[in-house]
């Protein structure tokens, strides 16, 4: 094929990938079908994405940018008719300004090697998520990461100062900003994150850094009610004076799957609570901040604000803890699940859990829901394990979804739409959102190569 040869014109023998190759590969982090894509272009430089694109465009030939491949919205399922531009040659950390603090990074680098280079210079940057050792850096903003700290440091949109991006028809949009304020005009940054690859691809980034804590204090809890957890965030967050940088919380059959076999983790408490909360505050003086954090949750202890609670004291426990919130690995020995991100109001969360739950026992009986999330952000996991056949997505997804209209949630709080959440855009955005968003692609993308069908279809 004639473009196939004029891409590995562009980007070298090696940068081209097709056949064996290309079917080598996984289609995804939980998706361990082959790659479908009809080719995997991987330029080496922001001057080849440029090249690549534009071809691309001249061709009508759709494009399917590729991070680490850890997204859960199939945003990078590529069919046989579309050609994936992955950036895993770009992962060069560029420049680190300690007095800015601020790191200048190519987008393939991964979200692990960043935060390894910001520590190294003596500074945190603060996104953290499981994958971080697959997932990049500009998939990361592509797609407006969450993730474990936000309720302190925001998501990857509060993160990026600046970036350089490649529009489809390769034009490159060089906005590296490395300022705090910025005011000149529209903030262009904005198009490119959180639009999933639609409307241009990222190819190096400005990040914001922070101070690296000394220390971080870590604590499980355990609660019988929902209000006591509701109640535990505001009242945890005022007495820390800031300090609080995650609110964790599992029901109770997403922990009792992390700590009973096959599962490696133990519970650390004897009890069995329906909410457990992992609490973790971060600061500068590890001494006199564990003293602080251990007065502070024995008076919420005191107040009836937890049943039982558990201070880790070593790093080890602290890992110990983490371990029992990543381990989400473990739903996927019990059977393919339906994993959903969704956000609503904390005060409706207990009230549409158990609505889910409802219709889930009336719809699929013998069905699991394990549900989790960050909390603090009014964010939950819920993974459904159990419905099969034709249709079973389809009905779990309505069983989901459909409540959240009357409780003003979101059908996605940080994983994105992708392909696959697109048929129900239109539940947490209004018809003129969904226009202007066709617009703006419209704009950026007039020939539609990128992304294609992805978040608003088309
Ligand atoms: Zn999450």
């Amino acid at each position: 094929m004639e473009l196939l040869a004029r891409l590995a014109e562009i980007v070298g023998p090696h940068g081209l990938l097709t056949g064996a190759e290309v079917s080598g590969r996984a289609t995804g982090w939980s998706d361990p079908r082959p790659c479908g894509a009809l080719a995997i272009v991987r330029p080496a430089a922001t001057e080849a994405v440029s090249r690549v694109l534009a071809a691309c465009h001249a061709a009508g030939q759709p494009v399917v940018p590729m991070g680490g491949l850890t997204g859960l919205v199939q945003g990078c399922v590529a069919g046989p008719d579309e050609i994936g531009l992955s950036l895993e040659r770009m992962n060069r950390i560029e420049a680190i300004d300690c007095a800015g603090r601020t790191v200048l990074v190519e987008a393939g680098a991964t979200l692990q090697a960043v935060q390894e280079a910001a520590g190294s210079a003596g500074l945190m940057f603060a996104l953290d998520l499981g994958a971080r050792g697959s997932a990049t850096i500009g998939g990361n903003a592509a797609t407006n990461a969450g993730g474990n700290r936000v309720i302190r440091y925001g998501m990857m949109r509060e993160l990026v100062l600046g970036l350089e991006a490649v529009l489809a028809d390769g034009t490159v949009i060089p906005a590296l900003n490395r300022m705090l304020k910025n005011n000149a005009g529209y903030d262009l940054k904005q198009l490119f994150i959180g639009t999933e690859g639609t409307l241009g691809v990222i190819t190096r980034l400005v990040l914001r850094l922070r101070p690296l804590p000394s220390g971080s204090q870590t604590a499980l809890l355990g609660c019988t009610r929902f209000d006591q957890v509701s109640g535990l965030l505001g009242r945890l967050d005022g007495l820390l004076g800031g300090s609080l940088s995650s609110f964790e919380v599992m029901w109770r059959e997403f922990f009792r799957m992390v700590t009973q076999p096959p599962a490696r983790g133990r519970s650390p408490l004897d009890g069995d609570f329906p909410y457990y909360v992992i609490v973790e505050a971060q600061g500068a003086d590890p001494v006199a901040d564990q003293a602080r954090f251990e007065a502070v949750l024995a008076a919420v202890a005191g107040e009836g604000g937890c049943d039982d609670a558990v201070i880790a004291s070593s790093g080890a426990q602290r890992d110990a803890l983490w371990a029992l919130r990543d381990d989400v690995g473990q739903m996927f020995a019990l059977g393919e699940p339906f994993v959903f991100d969704v956000s609503l109001p904390i005060a409706e969360m207990e009230g549409y859990v158990a609505e889910v739950h409802a219709a889930l026992a009336r719809a699929h009986p013998g069905a699991r829901c394990f549900t989790f999330g960050h909390l603090g952000d009014g964010n939950l996991h819920l993974a459904i394990v159990g419905p099969t056949g034709v249709g079973a997505r389809a009905q779990v997804e309505e069983i989901v979804y459909r409540p959240l209209a009357a409780r003003a949630g979101s059908i996605s709080a940080e994983h994105g739409i992708g392909l696959e959440k697109r048929a129900w855009l239109p539940l947490s955005r209004s018809p003129a959102e969904i226009e202007l968003m066709r617009h703006l692609k419209q704009a950026l993308d007039p020939r539609g190569i990128l992304n294609p069908g992805r978040v608003v279809g088309g």
